[in-house]
């Protein structure tokens, strides 16, 4: 796939699908607890969404959206003094059109999901 970009809040931000292992790595030389599975990551210093390359499809878009839902968040300052990240992340990402239109705009044809979202071009 060619490289997929998006600005938010005057911040460019890019989309890649990436190795299993190398977002297990990542994740727990940044964390206490230690995972042995990653659907994603939003990786903050870097400006880049990663989605586990061996993902089915549905689960990708899934991940993509709560990947988005952390950068939606990080750019506008939130606090999770309240609720966790991941329940914020959860909640909004049902509904935030950010999302759901960046989402649909990374996975648009050829990627062969129209089907999914039916038709984008107009
Ligand atoms: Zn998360």
């Amino acid at each position: 796939m060619s490289k997929f970009e998006f600005n938010l809040n005057n911040t460019n931000w890019e989309i890649k699908e990436t190795p299993k292992q190398w977002l297990i790595d990542k994740y727990n030389s940044e964390h206490d607890d230690k995972c042995t599975y990653v659907f994603g990551l939003c990786e903050y210093p870097t400006h880049i969404i990663h989605l586990n390359e061996e993902l089915g499809i549905e689960q990708k878009i899934q991940t993509l959206r709560h990947e988005l839902t952390h950068c939606w968040l990080w750019t506008m300052g939130a606090s999770y003094e309240t609720y966790t990240e991941e329940e914020v992340c959860n909640k909004v990402s049902a509904m935030c059109e950010f999302v759901f239109n960046t989402s649909k705009e990374y996975f648009k044809p050829p990627l062969s999901i129209v089907d999914y979202f039916g038709d984008i071009s107009s």
